[in-house]
Parts: C-alpha cells; sequence; structure tokens
C-alpha cells in the first residue's frame, strides 16, 4: 500500500506511509467504499463533449447548469487548471479543455489538440468574449497567438497574466493570484 502511494504525483515515503497507516485504522466498510470509487472513477469518467473537462456523463456538470454564463469561454490547457479556476469562485462562465498545448518540440501539433471544436463552439454560439488561460510559458504563449488569430473574427479575445510568473503551472497558483490573473485579463493584439 505504501508503494502505491508513493508512485503518486506529490506523496513522498513519509506521507505515504502516514496514509497507508491512516487507512489501517479505519473501519473496513471506509476501505471498502474508497477502493470502489477508485475503480468506479476509472471506469466510468470519460470526457464532456461539449468543453471536454472530465465527466461522469455525456455533458460535465459546468456545462450542464443553467446559471453560468453562455458568453464566457475559458480555455485551459487540461481539467487540472480548470479546477484550480473553479477553486477561486471568480469565474462564472464556460470552459474548452485543449487537452495540452501546442509545442513542435514534443510534435504536439494544433490537430492533436481541441482547437476545430473550439472554433466550432465560438463560431455558433453567441460568445461575446474567449478568456485563455494557458500557462506563461513558450508553449503557453504559441498556443494563445495561434488561438487569438483564429478566433478573433468571432470574438473578443483574452488572456490572464498579471501576477502569474513565466514557466508557473496554473494548478500550483493561489487562489488569490489566480482571480488577480482572471481579473486583470487583457485583450491579445
Ligand atoms: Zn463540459
Amino acid at each position: 500500500m505504501i508503494d502505491q502511494f508513493e508512485r503518486l504525483p506529490g506523496i513522498g515515503p513519509r506521507t505515504a506511509q502516514r496514509l497507508a497507516l491512516h487507512l489501517l485504522r479505519q473501519p473496513e466498510e471506509q476501505i471498502q467504499s474508497f477502493a470502489e470509487a477508485l475503480l468506479a472513477a476509472r471506469s466510468q469518467v470519460g470526457q464532456c463533449q461539449t468543453c471536454f473537462h472530465l465527466s461522469a456523463e455525456p455533458t460535465c456538470e459546468i456545462c450542464r447548469n443553467p446559471e453560468r454564463n453562455n458568453g464566457l469561454i475559458c480555455v485551459v490547457a487540461d481539467s487540472r487548471d480548470l479546477l484550480a479556476l473553479e477553486r477561486t469562485r471568480e469565474y462564472s462562465g464556460r470552459y474548452h479543455v485543449l487537452g495540452g498545448l501546442i509545442s513542435p518540440m514534443d510534435g504536439i501539433g494544433p490537430e492533436m489538440l481541441q482547437i476545430t471544436s473550439l472554433v466550432q463552439r465560438v463560431g455558433q454560439d453567441s460568445i461575446k468574449e474567449v478568456i485563455l488561460a494557458l500557462t506563461p510559458s513558450v508553449e503557453g504563449d504559441t498556443t494563445s497567438l495561434y488561438l487569438a488569430r483564429l478566433l478573433k473574427p468571432f470574438t473578443e479575445v483574452s488572456r490572464i497574466a498579471y501576477g502569474l510568473p513565466v514557466g508557473s503551472e496554473l494548478e500550483y497558483a493561489d487562489d488569490v493570484t489566480l482571480s488577480r490573473a482572471l481579473e486583470g485579463r487583457r485583450a491579445v493584439e
């Protein structure tokens, strides 16, 4: 059990040990439901057919929520970034998950990402603004410029920036930094 925990990101030997000992002290039903939750997640979770966020349903909770602003789409590289933005509770629009960033060095071209589906969404719906929430890195910049060029004929395109250090991962930014980055977004020229 300790070995299994150690394979998880961000878990060192000590934490792995502590988690294992903690679980051993739990009642058997608790362990049972924990194990079942892991297996169920693996077999049931797929992608939302609209925004490509992780979802156990054909359409994710965010896309199904009628309270959210239909005129705004925030573009993120993956679901971890989406979850980081959701934690701030500052954003009430929709999302689009690209599934990565354009990276010629790693052989990742635009056709390997959810870009066509994004352009279709923006073209069909009345989207007022697309917010690019991509990491400040070479790949993030390349992808942002590429998307801005494609989307500008249809809508306003902005990019979050303020307070995020170059190369930083969105998912590790604290809520305040991320909220400010969202608020301080600038139109892409
Ligand atoms: Zn969705």
